[in-house]
């Protein structure tokens, strides 16, 4: 659908309470219709928990493409191996892998983030282990950034970035590595749900480690559908690269905001997805549907 105001905007990637987002998820499709966004992707971490209640309250006119991001493990194309984030887009919410894999990700999130507040505790740092999850509903993925919250709450640093910037950065001596599914693995799980797959922001280098070019053609092989190219924390020279890949390997382009509410600094639809990119995705999937309210 096209808004009488223009062109379509499509924001494919946000995060909301459900994961490390501090919006709930029915304050996040209203500040999309307020932003002037046609089109939102809900995406949080290793969960659909979200899903309902955004469909719910989706203002008329708003579709919503229901997905989720995927925490994964890649080979980097040099021996080695990176984190690397997989967008998954309309697939079946239900099918045994998917809930078995999240259900999993989300418990050993947990327990991997009570290990870095104890490590933050052992070193005088006033967070408690036992409360700082405790509020969390069950079905919410935990993420640094709660712990970020946490030290902010207690006068520890001023910001979640500033939290990011030392404590909880990849390589602190407080961090312990997430757990995840193997990116080959989670393609296969998206796919045979239904959905399809978008390599989220592939080159985002300040996260750390990013994949070759190579990785990225062997998993189009496998079936990944997309790559995310239009990303806050890509630069232009990665874009322009992602785009020629793309291009080469028939892969969809998609752009997005990667929106936390104010766990970061980047608003919602900053960056957008042509709607041709969009009907390709939807094309591909038979999951669940694009929802219009
Ligand atoms: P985790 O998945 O628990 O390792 O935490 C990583 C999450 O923290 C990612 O989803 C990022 O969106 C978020 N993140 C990364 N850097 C920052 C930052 N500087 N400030 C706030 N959130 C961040
Ligand atoms: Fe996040
Ligand atoms: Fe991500
Ligand atoms: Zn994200």
């Amino acid at each position: 659908m096209t808004s009488p105001a223009g062109p379509q905007r499509i924001d494919l990637h946000t995060h909301s309470t459900v994961s490390d987002g501090t919006d709930s998820p029915e304050e996040l499709v209203g500040i999309a219709a307020a932003a002037g966004l046609d089109t939102i992707a809900l995406t949080d971490h290793d969960t659909t928990g979200g899903w309902d209640a955004a469909a719910a309250a989706l203002p008329a006119g708003m579709r919503l493409v229901r997905g989720a991001e995927f925490s994964c493990v890649s080979p980097d194309g040099r021996g080695g191996r990176a984190s690397v984030h997989l967008l998954g887009y309309l697939f079946d919410p239900t099918h045994p892998a998917v809930v078995a894999e999240q259900e999993r990700l989300r418990t050993e999130r947990r327990q991997r983030l009570h290990k870095m507040a104890a490590l933050l505790a052992a070193d005088g740092y006033p967070v408690d282990p036992e409360t700082v999850f405790a509020n969390l509903p069950p079905g919410t993925t935990a993420g640094r950034p709660h712990l970020g919250q946490a030290l902010v709450a207690a006068g520890v640093v001023g910001s979640v970035d500033e939290a990011f910037a030392d404590l909880l950065r990849n390589g602190s001596r407080y961090y312990v590595p997430t757990p995840h599914t193997p990116v080959e693995t989670a393609i296969e799980m998206v796919r045979s749900a239904g959905g399809v797959a978008v390599f989220a922001h592939p080159l985002a280098r300040r996260r750390g480690r990013v994949v070759e070019p190579a990785v990225i053609a062997d998993l189009a092989g496998i079936g990944l559908t997309g790559v995310e190219v239009d990303h806050p924390d890509h630069v232009p020279e990665d874009r322009e690269l992602l785009r020629g890949l793309a291009g080469e390997l028939g892969l969809v382009t998609t752009g997005s905001s990667d929106y936390h509410g104010t766990n970061k600094s980047t608003p919602i639809g900053v960056e957008t997805t042509r709607p041709d990119a969009l009907e390709e995705l939807v094309s591909k999937a038979d999951g669940v549907d694009v929802l219009v309210g």
